[in-house]
Parts: structure tokens; C-alpha cells; sequence
């Protein structure tokens, strides 16, 4: 890779050479130092869950927590998931790590439950790569049983990429959840190319309006349009809808107005440990 590399940047002159070639080396040296403290990362307790609540539009009610993984490397410091997930996805280190979100999700729907604090349904990022290689509806069965912990209480965020992935078999996950009890939600909706053929045979709770599209749905006519749609879409599907990323309360009383169901964002609540989530939002 070195020698292409090389090669072609030799053409364009010895600066792009020393760049181009140092770029590439530091760039596969960092994801191959992630690859192996991810290795023990769980025997080394590195791993956290961090929640932001999902607040009820008509209500003003905090009804849900979406689970957000932290990675405290003692060696790397802080990595972010949108850097560690993708390189996990490629290892495959991603099924012990989702096993472990799912076990501590779980675990601590339990814990509130023995402290008499009354929890709210946690929201589970999961990656393609889980449902298409594990059983996960069984997975996941044996775990609520194991816990004791009502399926209600546990919902499940697939990107609309990653259920496109695979369309067959994300229908089928899908619908053994529902079975179980356990909701399934549209994970960046509108960045995903959807078929809007599948997205009907989806047995879908509710759609998550990428953030990308709240940012400046205020003063782009373009972003607000497409907000607009997608809560329609989602309407006259029967689904419900939440907004991500909003900061502003002019992107809530727009929401509001759009008749979008719910809504999560730093204006709320940025994530937190999981003390301070239950002693903010949570009924003692
Ligand atoms: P996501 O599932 O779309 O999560 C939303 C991201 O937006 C989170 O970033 C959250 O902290 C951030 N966010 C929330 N509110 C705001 C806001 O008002 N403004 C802005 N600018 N950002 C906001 P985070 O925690 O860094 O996670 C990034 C991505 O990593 C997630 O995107 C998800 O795709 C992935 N991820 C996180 N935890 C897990 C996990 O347990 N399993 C898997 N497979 N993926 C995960
Ligand atoms: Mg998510
Ligand atoms: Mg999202
Ligand atoms: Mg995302």
C-alpha cells in the first residue's frame, strides 16, 4: 500500500509525497492501536452507558432514555463511538460489545426497579452486523427473563443504512422483537436512501429525524420541508416521530407545531452518567 502510495503522490511532486504517505501510516497506526485495546476492553471495565431522555411534545413528560456507549481508555483517553463502533463493526468486536450494552441495559432497568425508582424504556443502538450474525430476538429474551425486566421497558435503534443493509432480515429481526414485546425505532432517518416499499412491510414503533435535518430546519425552507414529510410519511403509517439534536427553542416550538411526537437534544439534556439521569429525570 506504501509503494502505491508512493508512486502516485511521486508524480505530483515530493511535498504531496511526505503528506500523503505520513497521513495513511498514522491514520492505520491509530485504528490498529484501537483494534487492540478494544481486545480486553470489557475484563478492563473501560466501558459506560451514558443516557439522554426523549421527552413526550404534547406532554412536556420525560417517557424514554436512548443508551449511548463511552470508552474511557486508560492508554487513549476518551474515544468516541462514531470513531471505536466502525472499527469493531470490522473486527467483529462489535457482537461481545453489543452483548455487553444489552446485559448492562438490562441490568440497570433492574437495578432502578429494586432501588423503587420507577425507569423509564431505554432505546439500544444496535449495529447491522449484530442481527445479521446472532440470534439477537433470543438473545435478548434470555436476558429480560433472566433480569426479570418487562420487554416494554426495552426498545432497539436500527439506522435506516443499517436495516437497508439487509432489508430481509432486518424484517425478520423485526418482527421476532415485536413478538417479544420489544419496539423497534428508525435510527437517522432521511440519510438512509429508503425503500419506501420496505419501510411499510417494517413493523416500525417510530422514526428518528436525523439531526442533520433539525440543525437548520429554522432558516433553511429545504430542511424544514423535509421534517414536514417525514412526519407526514410517518403519520399516515402509523408510526411516531422524534426529533434528534435539538438545541433551540425555536426547533421546539417548530416540532410542536409540525405535530412531531417527541423530540431529544442538548436543549433537554445532553447524555448523562447514569446518578445523575435517574436523580434528573427519573420519579423516586
Ligand atoms: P446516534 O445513535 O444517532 O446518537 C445520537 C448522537 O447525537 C449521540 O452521539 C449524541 O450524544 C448526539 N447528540 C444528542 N443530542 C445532540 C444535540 O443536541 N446536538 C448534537 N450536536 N449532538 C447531539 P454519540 O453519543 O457520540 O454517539 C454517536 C453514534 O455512535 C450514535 O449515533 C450511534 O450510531 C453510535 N453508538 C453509540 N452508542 C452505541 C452502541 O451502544 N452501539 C452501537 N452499535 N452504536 C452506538
Ligand atoms: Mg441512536
Ligand atoms: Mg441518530
Ligand atoms: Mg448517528
Amino acid at each position: 500500500r506504501a509503494d502505491t502510495a508512493m508512486y502516485s503522490a511521486k508524480k505530483e511532486g515530493r511535498n504531496r509525497l511526505t503528506f500523503f504517505t505520513a497521513e495513511m501510516q498514522s491514520h492505520s497506526e491509530r485504528v490498529l492501536l484501537l483494534e487492540n485495546a478494544l481486545h480486553d476492553v470489557i475484563e478492563k471495565q473501560e466501558l459506560s452507558l451514558f443516557f439522554q431522555p426523549q421527552m413526550d411534545l404534547k406532554t412536556g413528560q420525560v417517557i424514554a432514555a436512548e443508551v449511548l456507549l463511552r470508552w474511557h481508555s486508560k492508554e487513549l483517553g476518551t474515544v468516541s463511538p462514531a470513531e471505536f463502533i466502525p472499527i469493531a463493526e470490522d473486527t467483529g468486536q462489535i457482537l461481545m460489545i453489543g452483548e455487553w450494552v444489552l446485559r448492562e441495559t438490562i441490568n440497570q432497568l433492574k437495578n432502578w426497579q429494586e432501588q423503587g425508582i420507577t425507569p423509564v424504556r431505554l432505546a439500544v443502538n444496535l449495529s447491522p452486523i449484530q442481527f445479521q450474525v446472532q440470534n439477537l430476538p433470543e438473545i435478548i429474551k434470555h436476558l429480560l427473563d433472566e433480569f426479570q425486566v418487562p420487554a416494554t421497558l426495552l426498545e432497539m435503534e436500527l439506522t435506516e443504512r443499517g436495516a437497508m443493509a439487509d432489508p430481509q432480515k432486518a424484517i425478520e429481526t423485526m418482527k421476532a422483537f415485536q413478538q417479544i414485546g420489544v419496539r423497534t425505532s428508525i435510527d437517522d432517518f432521511g440519510t438512509g436512501y429508503s425503500s419506501l416499499n420496505y419501510l411499510q412491510q417494517f413493523p416500525i414503533y417510530k422514526l428518528k429525524i436525523d439531526q442533520s435535518f433539525i440543525r437548520d430546519m429554522t432558516t433553511d425552507a429545504n430542511d424544514y420541508a423535509i421534517v414536514s414529510a417525514i412526519i407526514s410519511l410517518a403519520q399516515q403509517l402509523g408510526m411516531k416521530t422524534i426529533a434528534e439534536g435539538v438545541e433551540t427553542q425555536e426547533q421546539l416550538t417548530m416540532l410542536q407545531e409540525l405535530a412531531c411526537d417527541e423530540m431529544q437534544g442538548y436543549y433537554l439534556s445532553k447524555p448523562l452518567p447514569s446518578t445523575d439521569f435517574q436523580n434528573n429525570f427519573l420519579a423516586h
